[in-house]
């Protein structure tokens, strides 16, 4: 099975954990976060230098 990396930890999330998946609003880029990070309002940056809250 595939596993995702939040992008604010760039730890792996279990699927089996809760977290959120977004598509990045200036490239398209699937993001996820972990839970923690999207609690705790982690920063996190996309690759295409897109920062988000
Ligand atoms: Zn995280
Ligand atoms: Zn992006």
């Amino acid at each position: 099975m595939k596993e995702v990396d939040c992008i604010s930890c760039k730890q792996e999330i279990p699927l089996t954990d809760p977290f959120v998946k977004f598509e990045c609003p200036v490239c398209g880029e699937l993001i996820a976060r972990c839970d923690k990070c999207r609690t705790f309002g982690h920063p996190y940056k996309c690759k295409c230098g897109f920062e988000g809250p």
